[in-house]
């Protein structure tokens, strides 16, 4: 079996081959910079960063471009709410976007294009546009023609007449159509603008992907990927604008969409607050049980996100470095089995690679030659390789109770132990004490409650 992935354009599982066998192009469109962002936002490059790992080892290669977004209303808001210049704000929160992303383990991708770099493709882009008719000029703003494309609509399926018969009724005066979108707007003194053939002003989210992806990969692109969410119109718009720039040339070939993730379902710890920013979810968990509760899933469908599912990606990857802890004298190093690409190769299934995972540590444990651990423990880090789980020392994952950060979620599992121990849930009490123990920490009871410290 070869690389299948499910395109969202065909809506079919097709097998992947890249135009240039030696370095596929990927492209994911990446954060507006204006907050520490969600947990769901790191859902879909902590996917398709498996997913770049698994093209460079097969094919040799990979351009990979993940873009920032800092030119954008939210951040204008931002700015003027602080009193600061844009780049205040898009410099610090860009900053903290690239130590969320290294935290959960995701590699920086090859090309981190920044919008407010490609102004001048930007316009370009839009020259071209305007001229092959595909958009015009109407009161300083530059606006898509939605109906000059056969093709819009082909991403989502929607029919071009239902999305106007469906649209609100106060459209912008300037628009022709009310599908149309806009490329170009105008901005006054007080926000960012940049000089253009249509005035000082700034461009439109959508073309920006479509810009910097031509200026980084090309016409046309192997894989472009992205958040369901951005499907409609964000992705849709992405298509217009590059395939009418291009002649009709395919913009991308496949596109991959990952879920949601869902928060209504078990309710996240009281004493942690309703954590949902990356920034602090890092501090209180260890990061790298929170990639695994991200790949615990298949990236299509949503995912139910709880303290109960980071809590048992904490409690998996414990035993699995528990293994490792055991065949510590072992030397092997990592590779990857070909049970685990298999299971990548079906539309990067994780769950099944995880399932394989857990087999593998099994068999670990059971082993008995020294050829066997040697094996099986090459195996073992060869999986985690491949989903980027597993490669710190079991004495660091262990350890990991020894940095302040850690804090909040030791008061977490302790304040646990007191709920398990008020429901005379002894055995769970008994599990929550012994995995503290193994991180060094020692509970102490006084009159004021239970205090811990570390041993
Ligand atoms: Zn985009």
């Amino acid at each position: 079996m070869s690389l299948h992935l499910y395109n969202t354009l065909t809506r079919r599982e097709e097998a992947f081959s890249p135009l240039d066998p030696a370095c596929p192009t990927m492209y994911v469109c990446g954060p507006t910079v204006y907050n520490f962002v969600h947990i769901g936002n790191a859902r879909g490059p902590v996917v398709f960063g498996v997913l770049a790992s698994l093209l460079r080892r097969r094919y040799g290669g990979l351009r990979y471009a993940r873009n920032i977004t800092d030119v954008d209303d939210k951040i204008n808001a931002a700015a003027r709410e602080q009193g600061v210049p844009i780049t205040t704000i898009t410099d610090r929160f860009a900053a903290a976007y690239r130590e969320d992303m290294a935290a959960l383990g995701v590699a920086p991708p090859d090309i981190e294009p920044e919008a407010t770099a490609h102004i001048p493709q930007i316009i370009a882009m839009i020259e071209r546009l305007i001229a092959s008719g595909h958009a015009y000029a109407a009161e300083s703003h530059v606006l898509f023609a939605v109906s000059s494309f056969d093709g819009y609509g082909k991403l989502s399926r929607r029919d071009l007449d239902e999305m106007l018969a469906g649209a609100r009724v106060d459209v912008a005066p300037y628009k022709r159509n009310a599908g149309d979108f806009v490329l170009w707007k105008p901005s006054t003194d007080d926000l960012p603008g940049w000089a253009s053939p249509w005035g000082v002003g700034r461009p439109g989210w959508h073309i920006e992907c479509s810009a910097m992806a031509e200026a980084h990969l090309g016409a046309t692109i192997d894989i472009h990927a992205g958040g369901i969410d951005l499907q409609f119109p964000h992705h849709e718009n992405e298509i217009a604008q590059s395939e009418c720039a291009h002649d009709g040339a395919p913009f991308a070939r496949w596109w991959l969409h990952n879920g949601m993730l869902n928060f209504g379902g078990a309710k996240m710890s009281k004493s942690l607050g309703n954590i949902e920013k990356i920034h602090d979810l890092v501090r209180a968990h260890p990061p790298e049980a929170l990639r695994h509760a991200l790949l615990s899933a298949h990236y299509r469908q949503p995912l139910e996100w709880s303290d109960g599912l980071i809590e048992q990606s904490v409690r998996t990857l414990d035993r699995l470095y528990g293994t490792l802890r055991d065949l510590v004298d072992v030397d092997a190093a990592a590779v990857i089995p070909a049970g685990i690409e298999a299971a990548l190769d079906d539309d990067l299934n994780t769950p099944q690679a995880m399932a394989e995972l857990a087999r593998i540590a099994g068999d670990a444990r059971k082993a008995v030659t020294d050829d066997d651990k040697r094996r099986l423990k090459s195996d073992l880090l060869g999986a985690g390789l491949a989903l980027g789980l597993l490669q710190q020392s079991p004495a660091a994952w262990f350890a990991r109770g020894a940095s302040g950060d850690d804090d909040a979620r030791i008061q977490a599992m302790v304040d646990e132990r007191v709920a398990a121990k008020q429901a005379r849930d002894f055995a769970r009490a008994d599990a929550i004490r012994q995995q503290l123990a193994d991180a060094g920490i020692l509970l102490e009871d006084t009159a004021a409650g239970v205090r811990w410290k570390r041993a």
